[in-house]
C-alpha cells in the first residue's frame, strides 16, 4: 500500500498570507470605496533595470542561432558568472571564496529548504523566533523536529532562539548545543543586523561545537552600515563551519526571473566529509541548472552600469523605509529596522495582538502590512511593514497611519 511522508501532516496550517488575503477582501467587498495600500509584501515592484534587460535579450537571441545556442547549462553554474560573484561579492570584501565554491542555482528559497537534506536526521536544528518559515518547514518535512505543540506553537526538538528588543533581534547562544545553526541577516521579518562582533561569536561557537551555521544573506545589498558584515566569511574561521545563502531577488528585482547561489568552502567537513562533495553530489542529481539566459542576467547586475541601476532601486526602496521609520517614529511608535533592510518592525500599541493591529490598521488607515506573529511566537505584538511599495503610497500609507 501506498503510504505518504507524514510529517507533512505535521505542518500547521500557513494561515498567515492566505487570511491576510481573506480579510482584505472581506473589508474592500464590504468598504468598496477604500483605497488599499499594501505594504506587507515582501516582493519588490520596481522593474529590472536596462542592463539586466540588455543581457537578456542578448542571451534570447544567443539561444535562437545554431552557432550559440546553449543546452544544459553546468551543474554547479557557468564559469563566467561564479567568477564575477567571487570577485565582486566576496574577494574584494576581503573574502576567500573561490570560484569553484559558489554554487548557482534558481534562487535562496529552494537552497535554503534542500540544504538539511545533506545532514543526518539526528542532527538538532536551532532557529531564531520570530523566523523565515521556510527552516522549520523543511526540517518537518524531513523528520527532524519532533512534533507541533499547538499551545506553543513551537515543534518539540526544535531550538528557538528568541529574538526581541532586549538583544537587538539577534540570538543568543542557546542552552542546549544545536548541530544545525539557521541564521539570517539582515533579517527577515525584523529587519535587524548582526554586527560583526557578536557573529564572530558565533563562528568561534561553531567551531568549538562542530555545528554548521546556515546563514540566509539574501538581503546583504540591503546594508548601508559600515560595521555591518555582508558575508559570515568575513568572520575568522567561518570557512570551517558556515555555508552561506545568497539571492539576486531583493538585489536586483529577480523574484520572477529566479536566481541565487550557495557558498560551501572546499575546507567545511561533517565527521570528516566534505559537504561541498555532497552538495555536489545532490545538485547533479536533483537539478539541472538555472537558465543561461537568466545566468547571463546575473552576470550583468556585476558591470559597471548594473552595479549603479541596482543600487539605485536599492536607495528608493530604502528612501521608502526611512520614510516610514522617521514616520512611524513621530507618531509615538517604537520601531526597529529600516536601516539596512527593507523591513520595519514595529511594536503594536497599547498591547495590542499582531492581528487586532492588523484589523486596526486596515479598518481606520486602510493600510496592510503582517502580523508578527506568523513568523513565530515571539513575534507577537510586532508588525512588519515593507518598503518594497511606491513612493506616493508609502508616503500615503504613513500619514493615514499617523493620524489614525
Ligand atoms: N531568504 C529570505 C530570508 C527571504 O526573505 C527570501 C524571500 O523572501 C528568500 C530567502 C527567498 O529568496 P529567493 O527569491 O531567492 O528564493
Amino acid at each position: 500500500m501506498t503510504t505518504i511522508n507524514r510529517n507533512y501532516l505535521k505542518l500547521p496550517g500557513s494561515y498567515l498570507f492566505s487570511t491576510i488575503g481573506k480579510k482584505v477582501r472581506e473589508y474592500s467587498e464590504k468598504n468598496p470605496g477604500a483605497e488599499i495600500i499594501r505594504l506587507g509584501i515582501g516582493d519588490v515592484t520596481k522593474p529590472l533595470s536596462e542592463s539586466v534587460t540588455d543581457a537578456l535579450h542578448k542571451a534570447v537571441t544567443e539561444m535562437g542561432n545554431e552557432e550559440t545556442f546553449k543546452g544544459y547549462a553546468p551543474d554547479l553554474g557557468y564559469e563566467f558568472l561564479r567568477n564575477v560573484i567571487s570577485e565582486k561579492d566576496f574577494k574584494e570584501r576581503g573574502c576567500d571564496i573561490e570560484a569553484d565554491e559558489i554554487f548557482i542555482s534558481d534562487g535562496a528559497k529552494c537552497d535554503c529548504g534542500n540544504i538539511q537534506e545533506i545532514f543526518g536526521m539526528e542532527n538538532r536544528v536551532a532557529v531564531c523566533d520570530p523566523v523565515y518559515p521556510v527552516y522549520v518547514d523543511s526540517n518537518v518535512m524531513a523528520g527532524r523536529t519532533g512534533e507541533y505543540d499547538a499551545s506553543t506553537g513551537r515543534f518539540k526538538d526544535v531550538i528557538y532562539m528568541p529574538c526581541s528588543a532586549e538583544n537587538d533581534f539577534t540570538p543568543e547562544i542557546p542552552d542546549e548545543t544545536p548541530d544545525l545553526i539557521y541564521l539570517c541577516f539582515p533579517n527577515n521579518p525584523t529587519g535587524a543586523v548582526i554586527k560583526k562582533d557578536k557573529l564572530q561569536k558565533w563562528v568561534d561557537y561553531a567551531n568549538e561545537k562542530g555545528s554548521v551555521i546556515l546563514y540566509d544573506a539574501a538581503y546583504e545589498a540591503y546594508i548601508s552600515e559600515n560595521d555591518v558584515p555582508h558575508s559570515i566569511y568575513e568572520c575568522d574561521g567561518a570557512r570551517n563551519c558556515a555555508i552561506e545563502f545568497r539571492s539576486f531577488s531583493k538585489t536586483a528585482g529577480f523574484t520572477g526571473l529566479r536566481l541565487g547561489f550557495t557558498v560551501i568552502p572546499k575546507d567545511l567537513k561533517v565527521e570528516n566529509e566534505s559537504l561541498w562533495n555532497l552538495w555536489a553530489r545532490r545538485h547533479g542529481t536533483k537539478y539541472n541548472g538555472a537558465p543561461y539566459i537568466v545566468q547571463r542576467a546575473g552576470e550583468a547586475v556585476y558591470s559597471e552600469k548594473g552595479r549603479k541601476e541596482v543600487r539605485a532601486q536599492i536607495e528608493y526602496y530604502m528612501g521608502n523605509a526611512k520614510i516610514i521609520l522617521d514616520g512611524l517614529k513621530d507618531a509615538g511608535y517604537t520601531v526597529s529596522g529600516g536601516v539596512n533592510a527593507p523591513y520595519i518592525w514595529l511594536k503594536t500599541p497599547g498591547n495590542m495582538t499582531s492581528w487586532e493591529f492588523f484589523d486596526m490598521l486596515l479598518d481606520k488607515a486602510n493600510v496592510v502590512g503582517t502580523p508578527g506573529s506568523g513568523f513565530g511566537p515571539n513575534g507577537e505584538h510586532y508588525f512588519r511593514l515593507t518598503a518594497f511599495g511606491n513612493r506616493e503610497k508609502t508616503k500615503e500609507a504613513v500619514n493615514r497611519i499617523k493620524i489614525m
